[in-house]
């Protein structure tokens, strides 16, 4: 293997939303692929040629390259087939917020001494871990071991286009032949590629995510004053965005973010801060402001319905963004975990996320389709923007309700058609859902009923 061939083969360690799209869409640009995990039905299920997760157009792009992408919880093939080691085993947060590295650390000890292998790390870590993994490779006698950040950057939903068209590529990388092999990789998207050093690499991605972060929690505390003042969120966030310096991405209202990235990311740069002795004082209330905004959902219901017990709420949408099962903090959970404890009885619908959320939640009464779930309800939650919601029939969701709320978490419906069907309806910071200058009731106790 001292020689790469003209397409390098690679092996990639981990086998989830980013592994599984990483090694599909390396193997569609011309590379043989050994996909590992250490989940061993997993492994099975792909083999017999089923997609674990749900991720629009993976399905395909397996199927084309089926011949090309090699399956194993074993990673002897890999190591014996590929020099690069793409990473994108999971890095949740720990219950001190800090990042859990202990998937990293487990496919450390895993890879043997080498001198022809490098770990090309996909999966998102502090800043600092390449150089502590360094070390380790030297103190267990690992030194030959070659070490490049990439982290990526793509969103689930649309993580096939976006591995197939990055915005940029990072690669933190230091003299050695494996930094230049994964930019050659790269090079046939024709993204912008910045080489970096390693720990400005893995900055790269922690600031990115912090920033969207803040972009949404900064537009949610506009949207709450609007509610204030009787201004419409959707048209201050519109006339903002036109300004090339603010941009309209990410300035939509909502009911907070959740996900595997967003929430973890934002929590380990907020403790990578803190123990490098820094308060990162902005991204405390980035976080603080995400988790009262989940919750001003119960303070609506609580301003239109009185007292939830014995109250019935249908959630349209569990998975935490449309286009995924993935329900990793998603609002639902929270929203869920609430109704039930002020006594609500909660109905869900969710296209594809159903499985997953039942491992998550309890309490909650599954329907098979919207209509279902709206059945006797006193109040519907649109809390994901499926698009299926979006083209819902107002009135027969009316016909089938027991009360006449509709609270639209996204900002995603047409108020007008909901109200022609004899619902009230309630955004995020909408115009016409509060008196200029008079805070309404419910407003006044939204963050104290968390
Ligand atoms: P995931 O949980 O979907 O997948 C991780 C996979 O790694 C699992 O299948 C697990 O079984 C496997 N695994 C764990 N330990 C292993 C080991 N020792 N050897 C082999 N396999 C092992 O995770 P994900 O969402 O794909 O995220 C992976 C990383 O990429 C995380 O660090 C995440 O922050 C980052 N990331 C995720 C996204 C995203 O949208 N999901 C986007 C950008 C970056």
């Amino acid at each position: 293997m001292s020689t790469a061939p003209a397409r390098e083969p690679i092996a990639v360690i981990g086998a989830g939303y980013v592994g599984l799209v990483s090694a599909a869409g390396f193997a569609e640009l011309g590379s043989e692929v050994w996909c590992v995990d250490i989940d061993a039905a997993k492994i099975e299920r792909l083999r017999a040629g089923e997609v674990p997760i749900h991720e629009p157009g993976l399905g395909e792009l397996l199927a084309r390259s089926a011949g090309a992408v090699h399956f194993s919880s074993e990673l002897d093939g890999a190591l014996a087939h590929a020099r690069l080691l793409f990473v994108a085993v999971g890095t949740p947060s720990t219950y001190s917020g800090d990042a859990d590295l202990s998937a990293v650390h487990a496919v450390v000890e895993a890879i043997p001494p080498s001198e022809e292998h490098a770990l090309v790390m996909k999966s998102t870590v502090p800043c600092g871990t390449g150089a502590s993994l360094q070390r380790s490779f030297r103190e267990q006698g690992k030194e030959g071991l070659g070490y490049v950040s990439c982290p990526e950057f793509l969103r689930e939903g649309s993580a096939v286009h976006d591995f197939m068209h990055p915005d940029r590529v990072i690669v933190g990388l230091e003299d050695g032949w494996a930094g230049e092999a994964v930019v050659e990789l790269y090079a046939p998207l024709g993204a912008p590629i910045v080489r970096t050093d390693i720990a400005s690499a893995e900055m790269v991605k922690l600031a990115s995510n912090a920033f969207l972060a803040t972009k949404i929690s900064f537009i949610n505390e506009i949207a709450n004053v609007c509610e204030q003042t009787g201004a419409d969120v959707i048209e201050v966030a519109r006339g903002m965005g036109l300004d090339p310096r603010i941009g309209p991405l990410f300035l939509q209202a909502g009911i907070g973010y959740g996900g595997s990235c967003f929430p973890k990311d934002v929590d380990a740069l907020k403790q990578l801060a803190g123990n490098s002795g820094y308060h990162f004082q902005l991204l405390t209330a980035v976080i603080e402001v995400n988790e009262l905004q989940k919750r001003r959902v119960i303070a609506k219901l609580h301003k239109h319905l009185g007292g939830l017990a014995g109250q019935r709420v249908a959630l349209l949408g569990l998975a935490f963004k449309p286009d995924t099962d993935d329900m990793r903090e998603a609002s639902s959970l929270v929203l869920a975990a609430r109704l039930n404890a002020d006594g609500a009885r909660v109905s869900a619908y969710d296209p594809v996320a159903e499985e997953q959320a039942r491992a998550l939640v309890s309490g909650i009464d599954f329907a098979g389709s919207a209509l279902e779930a709206a059945r006797g309800a006193d109040a519907v939650v649109l809390v994901t923007e499926w698009p299926e919601f979006l083209a819902l029939d107002w009135a027969q969701v009316a016909e089938r309700m027991r009360g006449d709320l509709v609270i639209d978490g996204r900002n995603a419906l047409d108020p007008e058609v909901v109200r022609a069907a004899g619902l009230t309806y309630e955004g995020v910071g909408r115009a016409g859902e509060a008196r200029s200058g008079q805070p309404s009731p419910g407003s006044r106790v939204i963050g104290g009923t968390g």
